[in-house]
């Protein structure tokens, strides 16, 4: 059995107060009844500190949006693997298309970041996702494929297969727009089956656009074991009640 997962992506939103704020709210939820789904939340990583003393005892994580390539020195800007793992970070996101698409982050250098976070302890939440245009051209699985094999030539796929992988396509993301349940399994089967021998116990989330009203029916897909929340997890009733869509 996989255990559901549900990680909030707070991007760069919110201010200290507002974030330690969602962060109780939501650590309260959790610490009232007894969830068997697992959390996370990805504050900004300022807010780090704050945030792993307001989720204290809850059971809710810790996870981080980014993660520098390397391990330490003159990167300017850069958070290392290290550094978060130090922060109480137990899950980091790589690849998000907003890194891949803002600031020209290449698959290289995402697989870079993947073995970099695996070296410290940190599971990577390694995100994919088609453009708009790449589907129109019928090019979702080729770009699927590419984004995860240069993972999975840099780490290997026992590696990949110890992570998280989400499935976000970048049409859906912030936009309203959610995948339909069909279309979001589809592409989580093909990461499945591309992923060899350990696929069965690979977590695979879906992520653009999920809210409590549409989370119940992608839950239900065989391979959607959670979800990756932008927007939605900036509310906390919205997110809480998306981790209890995920319970049942
Ligand atoms: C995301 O940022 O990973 C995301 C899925 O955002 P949203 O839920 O707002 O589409």
């Amino acid at each position: 059995m996989r255990r559901p997962l549900v990680v909030g992506n707070w991007k760069m939103n919110g201010s200290r107060r507002s974030s330690i704020e969602l962060a109780e709210n939501i650590a309260n939820s959790f610490r009232a009844s007894d969830r068997h789904i697992e959390s996370a939340v990805c504050p900004p990583d300022v807010f780090l500190a704050d945030i792993t003393s307001a989720l204290a005892g809850s059971g809710v994580g810790l996870g981080a949006q980014n993660v520098s390539q390397f391990e330490q020195g003159a990167y300017t800007g850069d958070v290392s693997a290290s550094m978060l793992a130090e922060m109480g970070c137990r899950y980091v996101l790589v690849g998000h298309s907003e890194r891949r698409a803002c600031f020209g982050e290449t698959s290289g250098q995402v697989a870079a970041k993947f073995v970099a976070a695996q070296s410290k302890g940190l599971i990577p939440i390694l995100c994919l996702g088609e453009s708009l245009a790449e589907r129109q051209a019928g090019r979702t699985l080729e770009v699927i494929a590419e984004q995860l094999d240069a993972v999975v030539e840099a780490a290997g796929l026992d590696a990949v297969s110890s992570a998280v992988v989400a499935y976000e396509p970048v049409w859906a993301i912030g936009t309203g727009e959610v995948a339909n349940p069909a279309q979001a399994q589809e592409i989580l089967a093909f990461i499945r089956a591309r992923l060899g021998e350990k696929a069965d116990t690979v977590r695979l989330l879906y992520g653009g656009s999920v809210n409590a009203e549409n989370a119940t029916q992608l839950f239900e897909q065989q391979d959607i074991d959670g979800a990756l929340v932008g927007g939605a997890s900036l509310l906390a009733e919205q997110f809480i009640a998306i981790c209890q869509k995920a319970e049942t």
